[in-house]
């Protein structure tokens, strides 16, 4: 089996595109989310769109929550809370409910997906480190783990040799052969923060037991006029060309 691992796309209509004609390309059978599809970016409803026409199977992030009103956005700094106001306004009833009904975690024979850990994933807590990691890998029952929220493509690990060791890799590519298990964290489509710009995302095929994560170059200028000519604030259309 052959899945797509979208990360959080923020409402980045041409990072999505981008990264789904790769996906076209790499011959998926199956597409996921791990959440974060809306906030930040100027195209909500376009992206939703895309990802119900696919049936792409997705959790809940933080910013799809607060959308729904299921968090309190007062504790997201000023530029994430404005683009949640604007994006609860420009969200019909339909797709508002198809966020609402995002399960937390997804649970395949071969993976399983959550946001930002598989432990406790309601509490949308970061994983930054090691002894962040240890939780949700000590709750995984599958050999790779998906999550997205820090838009930071990294994999924390526990190798076949020593399971009780975790280590970490910003390789790109992983055989699962060689590990206990992986939490992969599988960047950002739409916001990467790793101070590469292009779209980030992952691929995995179970049969061959190996996971890539992957960019793709886009328009980012299209979707930075998007963002301004929106009104969002600026910062969120520059931050965009430094991968930030
Ligand atoms: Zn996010």
């Amino acid at each position: 089996m052959r899945y797509g691992i979208l990360g959080d796309v923020h409402s980045n209509l041409s990072a999505l595109r981008a990264v789904l004609e790769c996906l076209e390309r790499d011959v998926v059978d199956v597409v996921l989310s791990v959440g974060d599809i809306v906030g930040y970016g100027a195209a909500p409803e376009e992206c939703i769109g895309v990802l119900r026409e696919l049936e792409v199977a997705a959790v809940k992030g933080n910013h799809d929550a607060a959308c729904v009103g299921e968090i309190d956005a007062s504790y997201f700094n000023p530029m994430a809370r404005a683009a949640v106001d604007w994006t609860r306004g420009r969200l019909g009833r339909a797709d508002l409910e198809w966020l609402r009904a995002l399960p937390m975690v997804l649970h395949f024979s071969d993976c399983s997906v959550a946001h930002g850990t598989l432990s406790s994933p309601e509490k949308y807590e970061y994983i930054q480190s090691v002894e962040d990691a240890d939780p949700s890998l000590d709750a995984m029952h599958t050999p790779v783990c998906f999550v997205g929220h820090t838009h930071v493509p990294v994999a924390m690990l526990r190798m076949t040799s020593d399971p009780s060791r975790t280590a970490y890799t910003l390789e790109p590519q992983l055989d699962l052969d060689e590990l206990s298990r992986a939490l992969v964290n599988v960047g950002s489509v739409g916001q990467p923060r790793d101070e590469d710009p292009r779209a980030a995302y992952g691929l995995y095929d179970s049969d061959l037991a190996k996971v890539w994560v992957r960019r793709v170059e886009y328009d980012i200028a299209a979707e930075a006029h998007r963002i301004r000519k929106a009104g969002l604030p600026g910062m969120l259309a520059d931050r965009l060309f430094f991968g930030v």
